[in-house]
């Protein structure tokens, strides 16, 4: 019996090979119908007999092409059309939409060159031999090459290479691995690669690639056109050449990225499980945190004091290349950018940008579009977990359990990404960065305006951050024709939590991090909150200390265990027995500038109060005489958690914390005391305790606290599902080990995944808190 049969399918499933995918499964089941592009994703009719059509039906999301991502299909029964008289037995074909019709639906992101790609690539006889940008259906750059949609060559930087007749053969025909690829070319029609000197002169060469390969093994610092933008590269195996790059891009210590040929490449430098090397391997490529085996080949100063190393694999033809002609084992690949400004794209820029920085550029002709830096993983126990969310997944929408209003959350300060939404799908933008540096801030518009253009999203709705002197709450606060909605930052953080884990009512929330503008004008940042879109209550939160010298304290742990010991312990600390220790922390403590900071906090000047979790890491580092001053941000907490995991320091003890019913301010909520904390780790200083013991201690004693008040919460509300969100939880024991003990204590724990649980992530909660006050 012959049925006949509509399928509506949606998701990314255009500019992804999936018509040919169709046509080659229809017409290989004798199939007939048609397949075409709508504005929901494609349209199917199919007939054949019964047997058949359910068969196709079945296979048609299993065996889809490895870049469509399908988020539904709905299956209608229709009449049988008697294909034979009406002529139109024609097989199986694909429909062309009809102007204006085209496309309205998701974009791909930009993924990393496949394996069929690579193979030609290598191949002596392939007409793409080394072409560094081979590419096809299945891969290649998508978004950062999008100027305007439709997504067609024209509406990309590719419509200045008219295709050559055998790649526009390749582009026509739907039997073809690049049938539609809208970047498509070869040597005879597409981008070519340049070197460069300092002057943005070409230095004329056989083989551009080659060249640069050789300046790298040579030691010098080479600026290299990537996908999303320049990266610096130097040999990771040489350690003058690194020790180059860091003093010219003025990055003391913190940790550099570097870029591996292959699998086992990474296998030698760090230790693998099954979800690292899915990780690796994964089409977004992205910079995967492995564990350092010990005595591999990359020098310390890649990654110094740090037990893990950023690693990952080359995603585009170009890099293949460069690494093969080098030979090289590691290549450290960094962001093109002075500290923290945004990554430069354009060829002209990137020489005016970087060349105080690079010693020459390997370019191209391909205009990249939009910069896109690499995103930022780590696996943990089987889990990946992104630190920054950009290559490889932008645009790719997280997708919400209930529709919304269009709304546009701008974001924080720091590691800014912007969200729109739309429907069911929150789009969130690539990494911004910081916005207190004028190129960062420019790329913020961008962003947007690119965002809400290729999305055609006109927001009714902006959601910002409450602290006033954020540049996104500034720009948000001078729009018009959109409903403005003030967001609290760490209500934002559980929101975002509870948005990717399609959570709805009321939660537990903790939100730990180093900064977040209070409802009180304090600096929040260690806070147990009961949280809905629609509000929170603050519920417990860590008691208030002085930040002295405001941001100078930030850059300064000294300044915050000095706050925290005169708080506890009054300016008498000084007095105290382990100040007469030989400890880093009382031998290098300067007496005239702690009598400075103690008058400063006295009379209140340039010291805001703060209950920030970062700020107490910061404390409890300098204490234990990890680090006094630091060279990036977060650098104490993070080496404070290194410390701990050393080998030998099975101590299992937790510093005691006290809960105090906040009296003074007549509301029925806890403040966390670490007076207790203090007593015991200077304790533990007089008795020269590891340092991996006080920071085991340490990490424990937090979390022994917060499942107490996760459990003080839930008797007072009867809420079990705790939300755990903000940048602190990007501390692997300290998220494991609360995760662990609250599912012992019988809640149910939810974290964050899919976007980072740091600021990267805030917009997405800000967005769900915005479209709730409608
Ligand atoms: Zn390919
Ligand atoms: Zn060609
Ligand atoms: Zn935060």
């Amino acid at each position: 019996m012959e049925v006949r049969r509509r399928i509506e399918v949606s998701g990314i499933v255009q500019g992804v090979g999936f018509r040919p995918y169709i046509y080659r499964l229809a017409t290989s089941r004798q199939l007939k119908g048609t397949i075409r592009n709508t504005a929901a994703g494609v349209t199917i009719e199919i007939q054949g007999p019964a047997k058949t059509v359910q068969d196709f039906i079945e296979r048609l999301p299993a065996e889809a092409p490895p870049l469509a991502r399908i988020t539904s299909v709905t299956v209608q029964a229709l009449p049988c059309a008697d294909l034979e008289s009406s002529g139109a037995d024609a097989g199986f074909r694909i429909v062309h939409s009809r102007e204006g019709e085209e496309v309205r639906t998701l974009i791909s992101p930009d993924v990393a060159i496949c394996a069929d790609c690579l193979r030609e690539m290598f191949d002596p006889n392939d007409r793409r031999h080394f072409y560094p940008f081979i590419n096809c259906t299945n891969c290649g750059p998508r978004f950062t090459i999008i100027r305007d949609i439709p997504y067609d060559r024209p509406s990309t930087s590719m419509a200045k290479f008219p295709m050559c007749p055998a790649c526009l053969a390749e582009y026509d025909n739907p039997l073809d691995r690049r049938f539609h690829a809208q970047p498509n070319a070869c040597w005879d029609c597409g981008p070519q690669v340049k070197f460069w000197g300092t002057a943005g002169q070409t230095i004329g060469c056989d083989d551009p690639i080659v060249e640069a390969a050789q300046a790298l093994r040579a030691g010098s610092v080479v600026a290299v056109k990537g996908l999303g933008g320049f990266h610096l590269a130097v040999d990771a195996t040489n350690p003058a050449a690194v020790a180059l790059l860091r003093q010219r891009k003025r990055r003391v210590e913190k940790p550099f990225a570097v870029m591996v040929p292959d699998l086992q490449a990474a296998e030698a430098i760090c230790e693998l499980d099954d979800a690292a090397r899915a990780a690796l391997q994964s089409i977004q490529r992205p910079i995967v945190l492995l564990p350092k085996k010990p005595g591999h080949i990359v020098p310390d100063e890649v990654a110094p004091f740090n037990r893990y190393l950023g690693v990952f694999l080359p995603y585009t033809p170009l890099h293949y290349l460069l690494l093969a002609a080098g030979k090289f084992q590691a290549l450290v690949m960094t962001s093109g950018n002075l500290s923290e400004e945004p990554i430069a794209i354009d060829n002209r820029e990137a020489v005016t940008r970087l060349r105080s920085l690079a010693d020459s550029f390997l370019v191209h002709n391909r205009d990249i579009l939009l910069r896109c830096d690499d995103s930022v993983v780590r696996v943990t126990g089987g889990v990946t977990r992104q630190l920054r969310r950009s290559r490889g997944f932008v645009p790719v929408p997280v997708f919400l359990k209930e529709e919304i209003p269009s709304v546009l959350a701008v974001g924080g300060e720091l590691k800014n990404t912007i969200c729109l939404t739309k429907g069911k799908h929150a789009f969130l933008s690539q990494h911004v960065g910081d916005l207190e540096n004028v190129e960062s801030y420019n790329f913020f518009h961008e962003a947007i305006e690119h965002l809400q253009r290729i999305l055609e999203i006109r927001p009714e709705i902006v959601a910002y951050d409450l602290h006033p002197d954020y540049f996104s709450t500034r720009w948000a606060l001078e729009q018009t024709g959109a409903k403005l909605v003030g967001v609290q930052h760490h209500h934002a953080h559980i929101a975002s939590c509870m948005a990717e884990n399609h959570l709805e009512g009321r939660v537990i929330g903790f939100a730990l991090d180093g900064t977040g503008y209070g409802t009180d004008g304090k600096i929040w940042g260690g806070e147990g909150l009961i949280a809905g879109y629609e509000g929170f209550e603050r519920a417990a939160h860590f008691e208030y200390v002085p930040l002295p010298g405001g941001a100078a304290a930030i850059r300064e742990p000294w300044r915050m265990a000095v706050s925290y010991l005169a708080h506890h312990f009054g300016r008498d600390f000084l007095e105290l027995e382990f100040m007469k220790l030989d400890i880093p922390f009382a031998r290098e403590l300067n007496r005239s500038k702690v009598e400075f900071l103690l008058q400063m906090m006295e009379k209140g000047v340039n010291s805001p109060l703060t209950s920030s979790c970062g700020r107490l890491f910061d404390a409890v580092a300098a204490l234990a005489g990890i680090r006094q001053l630091v060279n990036y941000e977060a650098q104490a907490a993070i080496e404070l958690e290194m410390a701990m995991t050393t080998k030998g320091a099975e101590e299992d003890g937790a510093y005691p914390i006290k809960l105090l019913p906040d009296t003074a301010s007549g509301n029925d909520r806890w403040i966390i005391s670490t007076r207790p904390l203090f007593e015991a780790l200077l304790d533990d200083l007089g008795h020269a305790a590891p340092v991996a013991t006080i920071s085991r201690r340490f990490h424990n004693g937090l979390v022994e606290c917060f499942v107490e008040v996760a459990s003080l919460l839930r008797k007072k509300t009867a809420l079990c599902r705790v939300c755990l969100s903000g940048g602190t939880f990007h501390n692997v024991y300290l998220s494991q080990r609360l995760e662990a003990r609250l599912t012992e204590a019988g809640f149910d724990v939810f974290t964050q995944k899919e976007v980072p649980a740091g600021d990267g992530g805030l917009s997405l909660g800000q967005a769900l808190v915005g479209a709730a006050s409608r």
